[in-house]
């Protein structure tokens, strides 16, 4: 019952945003549809002054040409609105379908990232991607043939009215029954699509593994294009079960719909047989019933189609606005701030939804202005989850972070922390804008030369402006090493105080390593660095070194005074370095 009462509001919701989307085409659209109710008249009207003229030569109003000449201008009217309707969609259904995607836009920059992280976000968003975007626009096209079609129907039940009013309850009464099928149709199509979505998503991502270049080599190294593709199967065969039951059933609505509409337009003509036979009405009023009688269930037939339509889009519709008006308020933009004494965290602890145990557990951690931190543990002990929390990326469940001693806003901490991530991004652009990315920042000739990626730019058949990655474009593929360079330069470009450098030198080959980390004060140019890394060696040169160990801070200190207190650092420190040796 809810739902009945919310279904209204959801459907002028939806053409509202058609409107606002493309108002010109909006009114064009609706003219067709007065147009084609108008030639709809016509072609009845036409129709009885034919017949007239043939039947009743001597009082026809008209001659039989005029009439014939009428009959022919109403029809080719009435024909071609459809066309000019289906072409004048095709630009109301792009634009409609631009607004619901800013919308949708707007809704994922807004979320932040615990938010996108959670895999109910991941899935509405699918789910109205797949299935919502072109609810609006399928909403205005039946709200445009509701209106056609009303205007249809009523003209045409002035013209039944006229002649002989019996006919009219008889072909009307056709209509409650495709209502309520058009509600059932509604709920099936809702519960389909919603058990599709996570077939597709898992469809989707085998696709993707399957066909994308990044996953092409290992793929292959490993002889899985055999068991990625039978997984593949395996969806379809699901997707194409699901889908043929749903088809049947949508198919027996379909053929009931039909049935009863064909039932109330044969018991008309019977009924209009009969009027003619017992003398109620004459050849010619019986004519143009006749024509009216099948104009009129067309009309019928559109109109309880749009009402179907309508009610099987407000489900949609629903689960768009819930997912638009999910999320937090669009909040300010976050302001740059200079570091002038430190960034610290005093007991900040964090648990990922759905995850008992902490993450990051009471850590207490600071970087002054200019200084080299850096953060080692083992693979899980928390240490990314720990640079998220300083760049403002996670808020601490408790504990606080301090920025020059208060409370910054998160929007303000993320404008004034950059943070390298080891799956940083590889834009398929060129180099300048994979550097420039972020908008505002010094020279992006300057952050190339200090990130080291001047030697590699010298070599690229445009420079600066020399397209990267082959996903796009034909553009020129770097190796691990030369991307993470661009990746420093953009962070160096955006210019923050504090830069977070999570395994900066993954791919870096042993000297480039050595380099960049006995450069790293020079390449960082006064600003302050979190480096996070499980190589001990690449770190003895931080100002402090923070040890994690499950979501703790166990030890800290300079290199030399964690060797001093012979701990975990140290233990780990000489077991890296024995498998060197
Ligand atoms: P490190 O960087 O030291 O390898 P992380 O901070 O990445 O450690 O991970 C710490 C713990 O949090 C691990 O147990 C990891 O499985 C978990 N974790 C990390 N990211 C997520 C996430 N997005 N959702 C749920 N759990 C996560």
């Amino acid at each position: 019952m809810r739902r009945l009462v919310k279904t209204p509001r959801l459907i002028a919701a939806a053409a509202r945003e058609v409107r606002r989307a493309d108002r010109g085409g909006t009114l064009l659209a609706t003219f067709y549809q007065l147009l084609g109710a108008v030639a709809a008249l016509g072609v009845v009207a036409a129709g009885k002054l034919t017949f007239d003229a043939l039947l009743t030569p001597d009082h026809a109003a008209v001659g039989l040409t005029p009439a014939l000449l009428l009959l022919a201008l109403a029809t080719a009217v009435s024909g071609s609105v459809g066309p000019l309707q289906t072409q004048q969609h095709r630009i109301l259904g792009e634009r409609v379908s631009q607004r619901v995607w800013d919308r949708l836009l707007d809704t994922t920059a807004r979320a932040d990232l615990v938010t996108y992280e959670s895999t109910g976000f991941a899935t509405a968003l699918e789910r109205v991607r797949q299935h919502a975007l072109t609810r609006p626009f399928a909403v205005t096209a039946a709200l445009l043939g509701l209106t056609g079609s009303l205007l249809g129907v009523t003209a045409m039940s002035v013209v039944l009215l006229a002649v002989e009013p019996l006919l009219l309850p008889l072909l009307l009464a056709a209509g409650i029954p495709a209502v309520l099928l058009a509600r059932w149709a509604s709920r099936t199509e809702f519960a389909f699509a919603h058990r599709l979505t996570a077939l597709f998503r898992r469809r989707h991502y085998l696709q993707e593994l399957l066909t994308q270049r990044p996953y092409a080599a290992e793929v292959r190294a490993f002889d899985a294009t055999g068991p990625l593709r039978a997984r593949h199967d395996a969806l379809n065969a699901d997707v194409n079960a699901a889908l043929s039951k749903q088809v049947r059933r949508r198919q027996l609505i379909a053929a009931l719909t039909t049935l009863g509409v064909a039932t109330a337009l044969t018991g008309a003509l019977l009924a209009i047989v009969q009027l003619v036979q017992t003398g109620r009405i004459d050849l010619a009023e019986a004519g143009a019933a006749a024509i009216a009688v099948r104009l009129l269930s067309g009309q019928l037939g559109t109109l309880f189609g749009a009402i179907g339509g309508l009610l099987e889009s407000a489900p949609f519709l629903a689960d768009l606005e819930r997912f638009v008006a999910s999320g937090p308020e669009a909040g300010p933009r976050g302001h740059k701030h200079d570091l002038v004494d430190r960034v610290s965290l005093r007991g900040a602890r964090f648990s990922y939804p759905g995850l008992e145990r902490p993450a990051v557990d009471g850590v207490d951690l600071e970087i002054r202005a200019g200084e080299v931190v850096a953060l080692v543990g083992e693979n899980g002990s928390g240490k990314t989850t720990l640079a998220k929390i300083v760049a403002g990326l996670y808020e601490p469940d408790d504990g606080v972070r301090r920025w020059d001693g208060t409370a910054m806003p998160a929007p303000d901490v993320r404008a004034s922390v950059t943070v390298i991530f080891q799956d940083f991004v590889r834009y398929q652009m060129t180099v300048r804008d994979n550097i420039v990315i972020s908008g505002d920042g010094v020279d992006p000739e300057a952050a190339a030369r200090s990130a080291g990626l001047l030697p590699t730019v010298r070599g690229l058949p445009d420079g600066m402006d020399t397209m990267l990655g082959r996903d796009l474009d034909e553009g020129v593929d770097l190796s691990g090493g030369q991307w993470q360079r661009v990746a420093l330069a953009r962070a160096l470009h955006r210019d923050t105080p504090l830069i977070v450098l999570d395994e900066p030198a993954a791919a870096l080959d042993p000297r480039a390593e050595h380099e960049l980390f006995t450069n790293v004060r020079a390449t960082l140019g006064g600003r302050a660095a979190l480096l996070i890394s499980h190589r001990f060696s690449s770190t003895r040169m931080a100002d402090r070194i923070y040890v994690m160990d499950a979501g703790r801070v166990v030890e800290c200190g300079t290199h030399d005074e964690l060797m001093a207190a012979a701990g975990q650092y140290a233990e780990l420190y000489r077991l890296q370095s024995a498998a060197y040796r």
